[in-house]
């Protein structure tokens, strides 16, 4: 039989069974955000969208860029940003001197929208909530070494992290609690603080921890 983290078979293997948790979240949150579709009568790309443009206000939205954010093809993006126009829960806008690059803002309904369907993955940190402090640092840690695997391999658009970012100094106060230092925001902090969407983030020329 080809192998597939699907085969029960193999119950040694420890990253099949983690490869398996994570399959499992991923189908939980599939389940999470149709559930919201429904009752909102939105697509889950649309929920998604709503979500982006409202909370992460550090970028300048374009089809081109919520197309990188969301590893989907800008024709995909495209068509589901009509649909949130045509529901008057987005609008396209050119500003500035460049009037060719076209921006993405919400419209007063679009935050209000926004703001009730936000919290549809908040489930996920209920999950995590109930783990001692000292493990969730050590999941943090790891998420983010998987995160970074994932997009080396192009399976998933580079985010906002410390370990790639420009500005991370790790292990810079050896032997203290809070050994790491960011550059820019001129702070020690331990692993518990690294960022995974900081508004602060400069891409590293060369990625890595
Ligand atoms: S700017 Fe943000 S992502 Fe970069 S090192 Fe500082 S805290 Fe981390």
């Amino acid at each position: 039989m080809p192998f597939s983290i699907f085969n029960p078979s193999d119950q040694l293997s420890l990253d099949r069974k983690i490869a398996v948790g994570l399959e499992r979240i991923s189908q939980a949150l599939k389940a999470v955000i149709w559930e919201e579709a429904k009752k909102s009568g939105l697509s889950p790309i649309q929920i998604q969208f709503l979500t982006i443009l409202h909370f992460e206000k550090y970028t300048a939205w374009t089809i081109g860029e919520l197309a990188n954010r969301s590893s989907l093809t800008p024709a995909t993006v495209s068509d589901a940003v009509t649909s949130l126009e045509q529901k008057g829960l987005v609008a396209r806008r050119k500003k500035g001197e460049d009037r060719r690059t076209v921006y993405l803002n919400l419209t007063d309904a679009g935050r209000k929208m926004a703001r009730k369907l936000g919290g549809w993955a908040n489930v996920l940190q209920e999950s995590t909530a109930g783990l001692p402090e000292q493990e969730k640092a050590v999941f943090l840690k790891s998420l983010m070494t998987v995160m970074l695997s994932l997009q080396g391999g192009g399976h998933l658009e580079p985010s906002h992290m410390c370990i790639t970012c420009k500005y991370f100094r790790p292990n810079a106060h050896r032997n203290s609690r809070m050994p790491h230092h960011c550059a820019t925001i001129d702070i020690a902090f331990g692993d518990s603080e690294l960022r995974v969407d900081c508004p602060d983030y400069k891409a590293n020329s060369v990625e890595g921890a």
